[in-house]
C-alpha cells in the first residue's frame, strides 16, 4: 500500500465521518439550529464535552433579541410597533436584547429611546453601518464608532456584538478585543473575553449548546410563513431547547411589528414565560452569569 493511498483512504473516512456528525446532528440533536456555521460545523459542541459547563449554562436560558438594522424608512415605519413591542414584552417581564446598527439611531423618536433606557434591557452594537466587514482597521473603526455612539445615548456599556449580516471573522474577533467587546452572538453565543489562536479552542471560551432558532425574518420573508405557522414553530423549537437545557436565541427585527405579527409574538413570550420552565433573559447576562 503506497503511503498516497493510505493519506487517500483516511481523507475519505474523515470525510464520510464529518457527513454523519453533519446528519446526526441536524437530524436528531439539534434540528432547529438556525445557524449554517453550527449546520455545516457542529463540532462547536465537542468543546462542551471535555470541560465542566458553568452550573448556569445547565439552564435554558431564553435571550429576545431585536436587530435595528435595515433604513431609515424602516426605523420611522415601525417606530410605533416597537413600542408595542417593548410594552409586550416588559408586560411579559421579558427583558430584549437590542442590537441596533448605530446608523440607524438618529431616526429612532424620543420615547422610544426613553422606553429602552427604562427597561430592563440591554443595548449592544451591530456595527455602524451594517456593512459586511472588510479589513481590520475598518472593522475597528466601527466598532468603536458604534460603541461610542450607544453608550453615550443609552449610558451603558456596551459589551456584545452581532456581526452585521452575521459576518464575523478573525479581524472582526481582533477588532472586537480592541474595543473590549466580551463576546460575539451570531448562531451561538460566545465569548470572546479570552480568544486566541485557534478560535475557538482556548480553555475560558465558553460555547453554550443551543443558539439561534428560525428568526422572524427566516420564516416571515424567506419561508412566506403565516404568523399562526411561525408561533407553532417557535414553540416546537422552543419545547425542544428547554427539554435539552439548551440555550435559546430569538432573532427577531423591528419590521415584523404588523398588528398581527406582534399577537403571534405576545402568544410566544407568554408561552415561553408562563408554560416553560425556560428563564428569560439579556444576551450579556447570559454572559456574566456563565461567568461566576
Ligand atoms: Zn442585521
Amino acid at each position: 500500500m503506497s503511503f498516497r493511498f493510505v493519506v487517500l483512504l483516511l481523507v475519505i473516512h474523515l470525510f464520510a465521518a464529518h457527513i454523519l456528525v453533519m446528519v446526526v446532528y441536524n437530524i436528531v440533536i439539534n434540528p432547529y439550529d438556525a445557524s449554517i456555521f453550527t449546520k455545516i460545523f457542529p463540532y462547536q459542541f465537542l468543546h462542551n464535552l471535555y470541560r465542566r459547563k458553568p452550573e448556569s449554562a445547565l439552564k435554558s436560558y431564553f435571550s429576545f433579541r431585536l436587530d435595528i438594522d435595515t433604513s431609515e424608512e424602516n426605523v420611522k415605519k415601525n417606530d410605533a410597533g416597537v413600542q408595542k413591542l417593548i410594552r409586550i414584552a416588559d408586560d411579559h417581564g421579558v427583558p430584549i436584547t437590542f442590537s441596533i446598527a448605530t446608523e440607524y439611531l438618529p431616526f429612532f423618536s424620543e420615547k422610544t429611546k426613553e422606553m429602552i433606557k427604562n427597561g430592563e434591557h440591554a443595548v449592544i452594537t451591530h456595527g455602524h453601518s451594517h456593512e459586511g466587514y472588510i479589513t481590520e482597521k475598518e472593522q475597528e473603526e466601527e466598532l468603536r464608532r458604534s460603541k461610542r455612539i450607544l453608550e453615550s445615548e443609552f449610558q451603558t456599556e456596551v459589551k456584545g456584538l452581532i456581526a452585521p449580516k452575521a459576518k464575523h471573522d478573525f479581524e472582526t474577533l481582533k477588532a472586537a478585543k480592541k474595543n473590549s467587546i466580551e463576546y460575539i452572538s451570531a448562531g451561538s453565543l460566545s465569548y470572546i473575553r479570552y480568544w486566541s489562536f485557534p478560535y475557538p479552542f482556548k480553555k475560558k471560551d465558553v460555547w453554550l449548546l443551543g443558539g439561534c432558532v428560525p428568526s422572524d425574518y427566516h420564516l416571515y420573508e424567506r419561508k412566506r410563513k403565516s404568523p399562526e405557522e411561525a408561533l407553532s414553530l417557535w414553540k416546537e423549537a422552543v419545547e425542544h431547547r428547554v427539554r435539552n437545557q439548551w440555550f435559546i436565541q430569538l432573532e427577531y427585527h423591528n419590521f415584523s411589528t404588523s398588528e398581527e405579527k406582534l399577537k403571534v409574538l405576545e402568544e410566544l413570550l407568554r408561552y415561553v414565560k408562563e408554560d416553560t420552565e425556560a428563564v428569560p433573559i439579556t444576551l450579556d447576562e447570559i454572559v456574566e452569569r456563565s461567568h461566576t
